[in-house]
């Protein structure tokens, strides 16, 4: 039905229905090695593409704010310039107002721009409605009184005093008497809204966050907005010494504002105390990767798990097929009514050995076993009766031939022939008259009392031993048996006789 070797795979596999499922289950379990290993690589290939995808939105965030910053400090320094200049000093007080700061009424996000006396006093600006103003008490004009190396300054956010209090960030930069004593400084208030309106434009998904943040760990911006009292410190965060120390980082932690886990990517923006942070939420990052591992993880687990069924089963079948074989192979041999080997299964064992004897120096023993006068047995107590004895017979051939190897088998009728390699003619005769005598004792044994009508039950067995070319078939052998069983029955039945003198001779020359 099948190709030679997949048939031979299918016994095999028959024979060891184990190997053949163990084997299924690791390749089903390597499946899902492969699956679950090329989840995780997908799983860390999302989060590097977030990670880089935050370091670039950091990067046009810092870059941003470092141009505003630059166009801001070139502001301070033009003003700075015109201020020294004594044509400028000499000006009347509106004209110069006019030269100095009707430029900066045009930039959006500048709340205002002036320059203090060393007492804090604002000497001239714009974007307010009146002039004075004290800003001695702010951080910037602290900082720049206390040290005249301090340059560009960035203050922390404050509330302007004009403006409705909106927050702010100021850059400011020290003014300098000739001799270097401190003469005031010079200011941009940049509007708090324009980070805001920076971080507006950046989608970092639904629960990510975009921040700007101080170096003292305050919140400068951030999108979603927070109310100022819910704004966190950064400060605490155990993170934040790197934020600080290094120009550019990456570390995932939950947030103390809600609790997210979130991919936090820093960037400092050179020269200047902010930080541009973009964190993306770990959920969103991994959402389309945790749809894919539902998908592959269900459907490579539902076929792995099919998989080894199907093979444990098709092991089994194969199994039960194999063991139906040998039960056909082993009754297909068998004598139905003895239990003792059919003729089939006794020319193979008789080719086979007399095979195996022309290249040995051994000998071969041949036993004839006919029941004496079974017919008048049949006659008399019924045929059921007859198998019954014959079946007897078969228990007491089965209990004398037991050396592996030996070969007792139903030749026909009432017959049976008993096939002893590498046994001379003297242990042959043994046997058979073993087989005999026990026929006859448990025969005795069985029908002792009472007996008077039972017919007896004897056999008669016929030896012939053979070596290697004697004699010269097999054909020979077994018929030089068969002729001393007719010897024993014409001797008077009930014994042994074995074969003529010649191969008797022969038979014990080699014992
Ligand atoms: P001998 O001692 O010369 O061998 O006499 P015999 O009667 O045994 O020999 P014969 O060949 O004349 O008869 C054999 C008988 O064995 C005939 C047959 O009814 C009987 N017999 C053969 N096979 C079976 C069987 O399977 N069951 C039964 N009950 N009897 C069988
Ligand atoms: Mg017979
Ligand atoms: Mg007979």
């Amino acid at each position: 039905m099948f190709p030679n070797p997949i048939r031979r795979a299918a016994e095999l596999a028959g024979r060891r229905p184990n190997v053949v499922g163990v084997l299924g289950t690791l390749l089903a379990t390597g499946v899902l090695a492969v699956s679950l290993l090329t989840l995780i690589a997908a799983r860390e290939t999302a989060i590097r593409h977030a990670h880089e995808t935050s370091r670039n939105v950091a990067a046009v965030l810092s870059s941003n704010i470092s141009r505003t910053v630059e166009s801001s400090d070139q502001s301070l320094q033009t003003l700075m310039a015109e201020l020294d200049k004594p044509a400028v000093l000499q000006m009347n007080a509106e004209v110069r107002h006019e030269l100095l700061f009707s430029h900066t009424a045009a930039s959006r996000y500048v709340t205002g721009m002036g320059v203090t006396d060393r007492r804090g006093q604002l000497l001239d600006g714009c974007c307010s409605d009146t002039h004075h103003w004290d800003f001695s008490d702010r951080d910037y004009f602290r900082v720049h009184r206390e040290s005249a190396k301090v340059g560009l300054y960035i203050s922390a956010i404050y509330r302007a005093r004009s403006r409705a209090g909106v927050e702010a960030m100021a850059l400011s930069r020290r003014l300098d008497n000739p001799d270097g004593s401190f003469k005031g400084v010079v200011l941009v208030a940049i509007d708090v809204a324009y980070f805001r309106h920076l971080l507006d434009g950046l989608d970092v998904g639904p629960r990510g966050i975009t921040a700007i943040v101080r170096t003292d760990g305050t919140l400068v911006a951030r999108n979603p907005y927070l109310p100022p009292g819910f704004a966190p410190n950064f400060s605490k965060s155990p993170n934040f010494p790197r934020m600080v120390n290094e120009e550019s980082g990456f570390f995932t932690a939950r947030a103390s504002t809600d609790g997210v886990l979130r991919l936090y990517t820093f960037r400092r923006v050179p020269g200047t105390p902010l930080i541009a942070v973009v964190a993306p939420a770990l959920g969103d990052v991994l959402a389309s990767w945790k749809t894919l591992s539902w998908i592959v993880g269900v459907s490579a687990s539902a076929l792995s798990i099919a998989f080894c069924a199907v093979v444990w089963l098709l092991a089994f079948a194969l199994r039960d097929r194999a063991l139906a074989e040998d039960r056909l192979r082993a009754l297909s041999r068998t004598d139905a009514l003895t239990g003792l080997h059919n003729r089939r299964a006794l020319d193979e064992v008789l080719e086979s050995e007399w095979d195996r004897l022309q290249r040995n120096d051994s000998c071969l023993s041949v036993l004839f076993v006919d029941a004496d006068h079974f017919k008048q047995y049949n006659d008399k107590h019924g045929h059921a009766e007859g198998d019954k004895a014959l079946k007897h017979l078969a228990a007491c051939i089965t209990q004398c031939v037991r050396r592996r190897g030996d070969c007792a088998a139903r030749y026909g009728g009432e017959e049976f022939l008993i096939v002893l390699p590498d046994t001379n003619a003297a242990n042959a005769l043994l046997i058979a008259e073993s087989i005999r005598q026990t026929l006859e004792d448990s025969w005795h044994a069985q029908h002792e009392a009472g007996t008077a009508g039972v017919h007896p039950f004897t056999v008669s067995i016929g030896c012939a031993t053979g070596r290697r070319m004697h004699p010269s078939t097999l054909d020979e052998l077994t018929k030089a048996a068969d002729l001393a069983l007719y010897e024993a029955k014409r001797a008077g039945r009930n014994r042994v006789g074995s074969a003529g003198a010649d191969m008797q001779a022969e038979a014990t020359q080699g014992a």
